[in-house]
């Protein structure tokens, strides 16, 4: 029985297998209601913020699911200057927001490198060191990360996307840039290095199975990861993955339900972890965000510059319109959270308890 499993306080994998099955709507609710009492537990009603900064979509790899994989070449390339970003951060630390996260295609050329490390030294200068940095900027090694820590981030975001070997080997490209290994190897490094560690999944890949997904959250727990970024496969239709996965994947709906799923199975069986409610999410359902949150998720990244999705370089300069659309973003995201119960906190990194924890 679901409420039987519900009740135990250690999951098994056969459990975890029985959970992610679930189609019954009112098992369902059971199992989100479990995952929503355990975040009201570990974290409160509450929901942290990360503004997102979208430096650049230049990226040196060719990840078979990404729209801005280097074979694209219908991409319009960015890269945000110094200024750019530096006016972004500040709008992210007057707006209260506590913390940020830079993202990026991978790069790690030592001007990359430098230009990252030097950003993030002012980024923290210019909030009196208060902000909680997150970065996403692929595969580096671990000098640095070492270095970009000591500049001033905190965490760092890097997607296993899949822990079934076959999988990702299936999604990325055949060559010594795209190994499950390296990125296992780049995971432990954050550790080293002293980050929070993030990690996360696509889900509904084509050919990803429920055990697949079931084997990711035990991958989290062996690993132990202080916070998790994941959401549903989406199909870009200019990328190879793209094209094979039409009409051969779950229905958006179905991916929807399977990330929310995944989302209170998390919270349930790591509970004192970071969760994101992440933007594939409202991608799939206006609500998405606030779904997620109700599963057990307590983190949300708002584009800081809502305008920038799809940039073309000269719409980020001269401030165009960047406070008007952001303001208004987070106004409205901050009413549909208030209505569902749940406090956004401001001012506050909110970090991962989980690291904490394992610290004391
Ligand atoms: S490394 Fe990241 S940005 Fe680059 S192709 Fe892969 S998923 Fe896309």
């Amino acid at each position: 029985m679901i409420k039987d499993i519900l009740e135990k306080e250690n999951l098994s994998k056969e459990d975890l297998l029985k959970l992610i099955q679930i189609e019954d709507p009112q098992e369902l609710q059971l199992l989100l209601d479990k995952a929503y009492e355990i975040k009201l537990k570990y974290i409160g009603n509450k929901v942290y913020y990360r503004g997102l900064i979208e430096c650049s979509n230049i990226c040196i790899k060719n990840c078979r699911y990404c729209g801005i994989r280097k074979g694209n070449e219908n991409v319009e390339r960015f890269m945000l200057t110094k200024d750019d970003i530096l006016e972004i951060s500040q709008w992210i630390y007057e707006n209260g927001y506590g913390s940020l996260a830079l993202q990026s295609g991978e790069r790690n050329d030592s001007e990359f490198v430098n230009f990252i490390e030097e950003t993030l030294v002012e980024i923290q200068k210019n909030s009196n060191n208060s902000l909680g940095i997150t970065l996403s900027l692929g595969e580096q090694t671990l000098d640095t990360y070492k270095r970009w820590l000591k500049a001033g981030a905190s965490r760092y975001l890097l997607r296993i996307e899949t822990t079934n070997r076959e999988l990702f080997k299936k999604i990325h490209p055949n060559d010594e840039f795209h190994t499950f290994e390296r990125r296992i190897k780049a995971l432990k490094d954050l550790r080293t290095a002293g980050y929070q560690v993030g990690t996360g999944v696509m889900i509904g890949l084509p050919g990803q199975t429920y055990e697949d997904l079931v084997n990711d959250i035990i991958f989290f727990k062996e690993n132990d990861i202080d916070m998790i970024g994941m959401g549903p496969y989406i199909i870009h239709e200019e990328t190879p993955l793209g094209q094979e996965a039409l009409g051969n994947i779950l229905s958006d709906g179905k991916r929807f339900q399977l990330s929310l799923k995944m989302i209170a199975l998390c919270r349930i069986y790591l509970k004192d972890i970071n969760i994101a409610a992440t933007t594939a999410l409202h991608a799939l359902d206006p609500l998405g965000r606030e779904k997620g949150i109700l599963a057990g998720a307590n983190v949300i990244m708002p584009n800081a510059t809502s305008k920038n999705i799809k940039p073309k370089y000269q719409l980020y300069r001269g401030k165009p319109n960047l406070n008007d659309d952001a303001i208004k973003g987070k106004l409205a995201l901050e009413k549909s959270l208030k209505e569902v119960g749940e406090e956004v906190v401001y001012f506050k990194q909110g970090n991962s308890p989980h690291f904490y924890n394992r610290q004391k």
